[in-house]
């Protein structure tokens, strides 16, 4: 099998988690390649409906979308490439009972990104489209971008920037030598790197176990409902409801997308269809939430999967001693709109480890 150049860092995984991470290596000046089985933006990334935001429950999330949400808002001056963001602005409510957290969580948000709470009597009169009996969260400069041209803009400026893209290069196996991993073997024969990061999205658990590298993550199917109200609300904001497991946004052409947990675990390798017992599951909860849901046609329905953790917390970090084989993953559906900062935080783990092969 013929070889080929020894690189700081390759990143397996084309989707928008490893080409930012390509491109945030590239940025750093390091030699850094990328292998993809397919083409660029193939995997989960391609189905992702792209929300912007920046209030999760959970502390962590939140400071990673905050430090992204500027890099996402100013696209082209973070990648040099344009990409439009689409502001709809986003209402976020919260499960019973953790209300008060959430509200001390947004007020420690809101001096760096605008946020505002609202009580239901506010959404009511703000939205009369919507059922709302408690608060929400407002975050007004929150919106949605295109996955496949985030990912396809990270990879023309890591490309700009020296980096190698080995697209139609599936890996096969990873290269040890002794107790540090030394590069992949691919369709293509074997690619040398100082150092590996898996980007592999929900391919990443199969892959560990196949290597037994112990994890924690696994594949779960996402489904995305395509709806369209007879009339349109207007200035319909993007929302996440933890009171009825909801989620969406505004669609195009008067259209919105709308999706709740699967809960379903039996990875496939394929893009699926939606279940049509599961948009009688979306149907009944967007019910509750909104009042056009019910005179809404039914204009399709899609699925994909991706890598899941306990919390969506997803993992970031090295898996061996030697620390040689990185492994970013497991952001349960929500890990486009923190890929800038975590592609920041792991190429500088990266680059304080490398040295040269
Ligand atoms: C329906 C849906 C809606 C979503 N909506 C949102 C949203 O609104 N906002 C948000 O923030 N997040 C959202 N997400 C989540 C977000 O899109 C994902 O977390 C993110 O795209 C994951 O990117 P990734 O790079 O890890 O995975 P992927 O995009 O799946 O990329 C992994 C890549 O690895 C490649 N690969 C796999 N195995 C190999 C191998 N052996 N060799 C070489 N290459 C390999 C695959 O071909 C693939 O291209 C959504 C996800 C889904 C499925």
């Amino acid at each position: 099998m013929p070889s080929r150049p020894c690189y700081d860092v390759l990143v397996v995984g084309g989707g928008v988690i490893g080409a930012a991470v390509l491109h945030a290596l590239a940025k750093l000046g390091l030699h850094v390649g990328l292998a993809e089985r397919g083409v660029i933006a193939q995997g989960c990334t391609a189905y992702s409906g792209g929300l912007v935001r920046v209030f999760h429950a959970d502390e962590r999330l939140s400071e990673l979308a905050a430090a992204s949400y500027p890099f996402y808002r100013d696209f082209e001056a973070s990648v040099g490439e344009p990409c439009t963001f689409t502001q709809t602005g986003l209402l976020y409510f919260p499960a019973a009972g953790t209300e008060v957290a959430a509200r001390g969580q947004m007020n420690r948000l809101a001096p760096r990104v605008p946020m505002a709470w609202l009580e239901a009597e506010r959404v009511r009169a703000a939205h009369p489209e919507m059922h709302a009996d408690g608060p929400a969260i407002h975050e007004p400069g929150a919106g949605y971008m295109s996955p496949p041209q985030v990912t396809r803009a990270f990879i023309r400026a890591a490309r700009q920037l020296g980096a190698v893209v080995h697209e139609g290069t599936a890996i096969d196996k990873l290269v040890r030598v002794g107790d540090r991993y030394a590069g992949v073997e691919t369709t293509l024969g074997t690619l040398f790197a100082d150092r590996v990061v898996l980007a592999l999205g929900p391919h990443t658990p199969s892959f560990l176990d196949q290597h037994r590298i112990p994890h924690a993550l696994w594949a779960q199917r996402i489904q995305v409902d395509i709806r369209r109200p007879p009339a349109p609300p207007r200035d319909h904001p993007a929302w996440i409801d933890d009171v009825n497991q909801l989620n969406g946004r505004p669609h195009d052409d008067g259209r919105f997308l709308i999706g709740c947990p699967t809960h379903d675990i039996r990875f496939h390798d394929r893009p699926v269809a939606g279940i049509a017992s599961h948009s009688d599951v979306i149907d009944a909860m967007g019910r509750r939430r909104f009042k056009w849901v019910a005179d809404a046609g039914r204009e399709g329905s899609y699925a994909s999967f991706d890598c899941y953790s306990e919390g969506g917390l997803g993992t970031a970090r090295f898996v061996d001693e030697a620390r040689t084989l990185a492994v970013i993953s497991g952001f349960s559906g929500g890990g486009f709109k923190l890929a800038p900062e975590l592609a920041r935080r792991t190429a500088r783990l990266l680059a304080q480890e490398a040295s040269t092969c």
